[in-house]
């Protein structure tokens, strides 16, 4: 059988072949069966945008998610991973945009008939490229479910969600001061816009004429908005001004008189000139100040973000070309009264980074703050838990403050808004595009031309993707669902939202844990970006890219000035590595941890993991065969747990094996999959390859079919086929290729990602008798191992090794494992339990109460060994003083546990013993 196993691993075959093998086979199908009784596990995929291409965050949120999935898949449970795309409502028409303008042509010259019908033909073509992306990383998603957000179904569950929360009072038109991108050229949410802090700004001084007389001088940052002023506002109590409060201002552009009001919460009167302009339709504050005075709004930029007709001269120019020229026109006029630099916050758009521009405009609003009371609670009584823990501080304080949504977007690609207009402007919402006037009964009704916002359909997700507004067996079973993994980005966009939806919709919250995750950054801790050219693309990790396919692509990507990091930091570009390399990379960062720097050398090492497992079971494979003797032919019986084994090497991984598996569930178990992954990846190279593979092999030369070979042929086999089932969730790839070709238990299913998750530590399998024993032993092979290295004494040389023991157990102990080191160490051992001195053409080490002694002819130098020894006293002597002093204090031996204490006037026994005979041994080579 290990004729068919190649010497070296070969991702870039194998992992192609396994996920077609699981597809074909319909292994990441949940159960639709009315009769299946197991407990459901449910994850709904952050839906990837159409427009997106795979990046290192999509990789990382893939990789948890498919841990979590095939874990709880393995333990049992009827696992569903729904996956999707969302339409990405601004992002896809700035593609398709971008296409028409390749032709010469807007989208406003062919319409929003032909512009939609070519936004869907784009989508055919391009279809779900992002979903077979995550293919190539192993994602075990049920695409028997996939979603988009803009199917039928999907999109009836908006229409009626939409209508419900309008006829509960809970969506509603309005017209107020929204954020406006002038680029974009639609409304955003507040969340849409990123506030740039300490952007470039100034603060200018200028003067309004005041009527019969006298001038007032207000301060502003935003000058060409003076067209649209309607108020002059001071503070009520500030002295300076309370002559002109009642009096009229003139307008020095246009044919317009206003009033100078006092407004104590408008005004700051330390700021500028405590005198300040109001512009209800272009400033929030001032909006609302407006809504106090009743003052008129006057919009003045058009929603391209040029002035309108009401600027007067100005009409037609840009906003900023306008700011010059009304500050050009007040010097003209001698009203300028200074300027000077003034540090302020930007609003800018999420998407384009255009500068916002508040505008009045009549939108759709969903009401929040009933909506999040009880996303509130959830969170408090614990039906939901986010993790890491903090979040929850920032998700309540979000909350309790939060704004109404602004729903609407003036875009083409998205979900109409169900709203139909009359003549007279009343507004019908219906499920069904309705024929006539729901007010007034008359026909000829104009629909809505808005969509809304792409994440009011993200909102509903977990439960439009099972089926929902229908009643289907799928929502039955599967909501809610169970975890939610996500970037912590996106926590207020989408899972707060999720919260409220679910909660309103489907009476309960949409998930028991949300676990938010951080950011993948380079190993610099720098964000990704195509402009920095140091974006590090999966199916380049995976598959493989030369240094100059990496700098072309970086050119491609428009990179300034980054390409001579990819030199520095790839030169060697990269190899295969594999897609079980990236995951066990990504898995070994801390889930909770804000940035994920990604390094190309822990990529390498888990790439070297991989193969140590390969080459792990390769070995077994052998050591199998050539162990069954005639008879058995290397068959191996059963891979059950031998039920008590007596070869300490065997009662020792056991052991091991079953602490590892408790670290891994419990790592599993609290989302710390880098504490699970860290637990396996220790047990398989510390114990297993380091320890237990070259144990087996003096136990595996005795006669076939005695019970020593029996039993650690049962014990390889299933630590080996066990090992595979645990390390499945995380490196699915290549311990599928593994246990495939693995002694398997009967009765095995067809894939390692169908078979049982290893249990944890069970009664009789921790066996902390023969992890002590093994801790001597390990301790001997070292010293003897060191001894040799030290001297440099050629491995073909056998060594006369000498054990003595302190006692008659471990005497009798050592003599059992006597074969061990004696394979290990290419020695030949003779065990003892005699005290005193160490003859003097002995070289001495001590360990764990054990003297080893080798004679000192076979070793060659007796200086090296001079200083060894010398070395060796002092780290005794360094741990003689600790002991001591541990045991000099008063307070440690008063109020430490009396085994605790009794154990440390042992070692000080053993340490004081250790370095008399260190001591007389270092005595006589200096005398000899
Ligand atoms: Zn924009
Ligand atoms: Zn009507």
């Amino acid at each position: 059988m290990t004729s068919e196993m190649p010497k070296a691993y070969e991702p870039r075959s194998a992992e192609p072949r396994w996920y077609a093998f699981w597809e074909r086979e319909g292994l990441f199908r949940a159960s639709d069966d009315p009769e299946d009784t197991r407990t459901p596990y449910t994850i709904a995929i952050p839906p990837p945008n159409i427009t997106g291409f795979l990046h290192m965050g999509h990789a990382c949120r893939v990789t948890f998610e498919d841990v979590l999935i095939r874990y709880h898949r393995m333990l049992g449970r009827n696992a569903l991973w729904v996956p999707g795309t969302d339409h990405a409502g601004i992002a896809t028409q700035v593609v398709v945009e971008r296409l028409l303008a390749r032709e010469g042509k807007t989208r406003h010259e062919v319409g929003r008939e032909a512009f939609t019908k070519r936004a869907w033909q784009w989508r055919q073509e391009s279809g779900d490229r992002i979903l077979e992306q995550l293919r190539v990383l192993g994602a075990s998603c049920d695409w028997s479910r996939t979603r988009f957000t803009l199917d039928p179904e999907l999109s009836n569950a908006v229409t009626e969600a939409f209508v419900r929360l309008f006829e509960e009072g809970l969506i509603y038109r309005d017209t107020r001061l929204i954020s406006w991108c002038v680029s974009c050229r639609t409304a955003l949410s507040d969340l849409e816009v990123e506030n740039e802090e300490n952007a470039n700004g100034e603060l200018f001084d200028f003067a309004y004429p005041i009527e019969g007389g006298g001038e007032i001088v207000v301060s502003t940052t935003r000058p060409e908005t003076m067209l649209g002023d309607t108020a002059i506002a001071v503070h009520p109590d500030d002295p300076r001004y309370q002559k002109h409060i009642g009096k009229n201002v003139v307008h020095p552009f246009v044919d317009r008189r206003f009033p100078i009001i006092a407004d104590a919460q408008l005004v700051d009167m330390k700021f500028g000139t405590g005198a300040v302009k109001v512009t209800p339709a272009h400033d929030p504050n001032d909006f609302a100040t407006g809504k106090r005075h009743n003052l008129p709004q006057i919009t003045v930029l058009a929603l391209d973000g040029k002035m309108n007709d009401q600027a007067g001269d100005f009409a037609g120019l840009d906003r900023f070309a306008a700011r010059k020229a009304v500050k050009e026109k007040l010097a003209a006029l001698g009203l300028t009264r200074g300027e000077k630099p003034n540090p302020m916050v930007k609003p800018r758009c999420q998407r384009c980074n255009t500068v916002v521009e508040p505008m009045i405009s009549t939108q759709w609003f969903c009401r929040m703050q009933p909506l999040a009371a009880p996303a509130i609670e959830a969170v408090q009584s614990g039906k939901t838990q986010l993790i890491p823990e903090h979040w929850q501080k920032t998700y309540f304080h979000w909350m309790r403050n939060i704004q109404d949504w602004c729903i609407s977007r003036q875009l083409w690609w998205g979900h109409a808004i169900p709203a139909h207009y009359c003549a007279e402007g009343h507004i019908t919402v219906a499920r069904e595009t309705p024929t006539k006037c729901g007010t007034c009964g008359k026909g000829e009704l104009t629909p809505d031309p808005d969509v809304l916002d792409t994440w009011f359909s993200s909102a509903l997700w977990p439960f439009s993707t099972l089926g929902w507004p229908k009643q289907t067996p799928d929502l039955a079973r599967f909501y809610p669902t169970s975890d939610m993994e996500t970037g912590s980005d996106i926590l207020f966009f989408w899972v707060a939202r999720m919260m409220m939806m679910g909660i309103h919709f489907m009476g309960a919250p949409p998930f028991s844990r949300i676990l938010l995750s951080g950011m993948v950054t380079d190993e610099r801790g720098l964000k990704m970006s195509k402009l920095k050219g140091n974006v590090i693309d999966p199916l380049d990790v995976i598959g493989g890219a030369t240094l100059e396919q990496l700098i072309a692509k970086a050119e491609k990507g428009g990179a300034q000035g980054g390409v001579e990091y990819l030199k520095k930091t790839y030169a060697e570009g990269f190899p295969a590595y594999g897609a079980d390399a990236l995951r066990f990379t990504l898995l070994s960062y801390s889930p909770q941890t804000p940035k994920i720097a990604l390094s190309m050398k822990r990529i390498e090492g888990y790439r070297n993991f991989c193969n140590k497992l390969w080459n792990a079971a390769r070995y077994g494979l052998i050591a199998l065969e050539q162990s069954g003797g005639a008879e058995q032919s290397g068959a191996v019986e059963t891979t059950e747990r031998p039920a008590a084994p007596k070869q300490l090497a065997n009662r020792y991984i056991l052991s091991r094996f079953a602490a590892a598996m408790q670290a891994a569930r419990e790592g599993l178990d609290s989302y710390r999959l880098d504490e699970a992954s860290g637990a396996l990846y220790r047990f398989v190279w510390n114990e297993l390859c380091d320890w237990y593979l070259e144990l087996s092999k003096p136990l595996l030369a005795g006669e076939p079919g005695s019970e020593q070979v029996n039993e650690t042929r049962a014990t390889l086999a299933h630590v080996l086929e066990a090992t595979m089932r645990a390390l499945h969730p995380m490196t699915p790839f290549v311990t599928e290729e593994i246990w495939q070709r693995l002694p398997k238990p009967k009765g095995a299913p067809k894939s390692v990602m169908l078979a049982r998750f290893p249990e944890a530590e069970v009664d009789g399998l921790s066996d902390g008798d023969a992890e002590r024993e093994m801790t001597r032993l390990q301790a001997v092979i070292v010293a003897v191992r060191t001894m040799r290295a030290e001297h440099e004494v050629h491995p073909r040389v056998t060594l006369d090794v000498e054990l003595r023991a302190s006692d008659a157990a471990s005497a009798a102990a050592l003599e059992r494992e006597a074969s061990a080191v004696a394979a290990l160490c290419n020695a030949r051992v003779s065990v003892s339990q005699a005290g005193g001195e160490a003859p003097e053409d002995r070289a001495l080490a001590v360990v764990e109460g054990v003297s080893v002694l080798v004679p000192l002819a076979q070793l060659v130098d007796p200086e090296k060994e001079r200083e060894r020894l010398e070395r060796d006293i002092k780290k005794v002597e360094k741990d003689l003083a600790a002991t001591e002093k541990k045991l000099g204090n008063a307070s440690f031996v008063e109020r430490a546990p009396e085994a605790l204490v009794a154990e440390e006037r042992g070692r000080l026994t053993e340490l004081r013993a250790t370095f008399e005979r260190l001591s007389a041994a270092l005595k006589k080579l200096k005398a000899s």
